[in-house]
């Protein structure tokens, strides 16, 4: 075991309170670790850089590859961008690791068989911010999904699985509505799942899947799922457990890892000494994980568990069960006097060198598609046509080549032979397609491509305000764009 050189951020609010007490419990515990120091959140944002972080505590960042970090405080309003998105975007932290364990009947939870890990993808989903206003009613977010990016998620969740011996991963999604994006999502994972076959695999509906997290979490072991579901349902299976302020989480990318506590900054118990120091020293056991520093990893879990046995708890976790109330340093006294011992009933965390192999994520390989153009959707701007007055105007220019075939609005369709009952904002999806199609939509013929730019400029013309296009392909002979809802 050699020693790592690793960069720690205090952060704000309760930051600088938690991470003392757990670079005191690390080094009497052992670990061999050296730190760089850096700045980030609202001290660098109200000095005037919108970004929160310098230049120089990237250059430190980059360079130690291993980051533990306290929760900072994000200023409402001002062009503030989350600093947590930027690190684990700019850094390519592709997945969010988020132990969630019930310590029933220590720490109190209604459900004390609960042992779930949440895998949630951290690049993609909405979380791109690619936003933008289109008309005056509407307002659109765009949802990315990526085939290197689902794979490489779902990867990490069956070698994780296998890695930590756990039995089954389910994979939540919504491909019942969105069969592009999280049809992708499903499909990479029921591919990849067959190069499991010891781990048990089960697709869940996002829905019925979070309501059964909340209500039964002990049926669950791994779930692997996609950025927005994995951020709501991991709070909600953190929370269960007893508290947000226990749970810590691993943010794992190709050669750089950054770990932290699940919850925020907590302005209003800062610098009262009142905060529970767990979550991010959770955090930190995963971190010497990571490295390697199994002995002082299992050292510091041991003695954390056997500190909660003990019945000393912060306030947060204050209830029947528990013995003393302390304060975050004390908590830290507490942790570091148990070091050596292990908890009586809570099973201890056991970890063997041999068990661990590195999860190494194969390079994408792209493949090859031929992808052929069938048509397009043309947004428009239009809030004093009828659908049918639109309509007439958009066939009498479609041209020699192509010919509407519907138009939608907020996804239904309403022309031709929409239903006078539906609403109708001013955006309209109006779907061009080759004029000498089939009926069949399984059998489109291609379109050339100006024949796209030419109809926008003959609508131009004629005062159509067109917002945005979408071309429609084939991707090996496959339908690759989701049908109008009433197509
Ligand atoms: P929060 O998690 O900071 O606090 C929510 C509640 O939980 C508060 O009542 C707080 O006192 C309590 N709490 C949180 N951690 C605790 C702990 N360790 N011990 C005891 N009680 C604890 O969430 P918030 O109030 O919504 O956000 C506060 C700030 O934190 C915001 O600026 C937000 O942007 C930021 N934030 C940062 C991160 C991060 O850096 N990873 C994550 C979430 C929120």
């Amino acid at each position: 075991m050699s020693k790592a050189r690793i960069t720690v951020a205090k952060g704000d609010g309760i930051g600088p309170e938690i991470m003392d007490a757990t670079l005191r419990i690390m080094e009497a515990a052992g670990a061999d670790l050296d730190y760089d120091f850096i700045d980030i959140g609202e001290k660098v944002y109200l000095s005037g850089n919108t970004a929160g972080i310098t230049t120089e505590s990237w250059d430190i960042l980059r360079r130690n590859k291993v980051f533990l970090k306290a929760p900072i405080t994000t200023p409402q309003g001002g062009g503030y961008k989350s600093l947590n998105v930027t690190i684990r975007k700019s850094l390519g932290l592709f997945a969010n690791i988020r132990p969630c364990k019930s310590l029933s009947p220590f720490i109190e939870s209604k459900h004390p068989e609960m042992d779930v890990v949440i895998v949630r993808e951290n690049e993609e989903d909405l979380y791109a911010g690619i936003e933008h206003r289109q008309t005056t009613d509407v307002f659109q977010c765009l949802k990315l999904i990526t085939i290197p990016g689902t794979q490489k998620i779902i990867r990490y969740a069956f070698e994780y699985a296998r890695n930590n011996g756990r039995k089954k991963v389910t994979c939540m999604v919504k491909d019942n509505i969105m069969k592009l994006t999280d049809g992708l999502f499903s499909s990479v994972f029921k591919e990849m799942a067959l190069e499991y076959p010891e781990i048990e695999s089960e697709l869940k509906i996002i829905d019925i899947g979070a309501a059964l997290l909340a209500d039964q979490p002990e049926q669950f072991d791994v779930i692997v799922t996609l950025n927005l579901y994995g951020d709501i349902i991991s709070d909600i299976a953190a929370q269960i457990t007893g508290s947000v302020g226990l749970g810590g989480s691993s943010n794992i990318g190709k050669g750089f890892a950054m770990f932290e506590a699940v919850h925020g900054s907590a302005p209003d118990i800062s610098g009262k000494n009142m905060a529970n120091p767990s979550g991010l020293i959770s955090a930190a056991v995963l971190m010497l994980q990571h490295l390697g520093q199994l002995d002082a990893a299992m050292n510091i879990a041991n003695a954390w568990y056997k500190t909660i046995e003990d019945g000393i708890h912060t306030g947060d976790i204050y209830r029947s069960h528990s013995k003393q109330k302390v304060g975050t340093r004390e908590f830290a006294d507490a942790v570091i006097a148990r070091l050596g011992q292990r908890p009586a009933e809570i099973s201890p965390l056991k970890l063997n060198k041999d068990d661990f192999r590195p999860i190494i994520i194969p390079e994408y390989d792209r493949p090859k598609h031929a992808k052929v153009l069938v048509g397009a959707d043309l947004f428009i701007d239009n809030s004093h046509l009828t659908p049918v007055q639109l309509g007439a105007i958009l066939e009498t220019h479609a041209g020699d080549h192509l010919k509407l075939k519907m138009i939608t609005n907020r996804g239904v369709k309403v022309y031709p032979d929409g239903l006078p009952e539906t609403f109708c904002t001013d955006h309209w999806r109006c779907r061009f397609v080759n004029k000498h199609n089939p009926k069949d939509v399984n059998s489109m013929k291609a379109v050339e491509k100006e024949t796209i730019p030419q109809l926008m400029m003959a609508l131009l013309n004629e005062g159509i305000d067109v917002v945005k296009t979408e071309n429609l392909y084939y991707f090996n002979d496959k339908l690759a764009f989701s049908l109008g809802q009433g197509e």
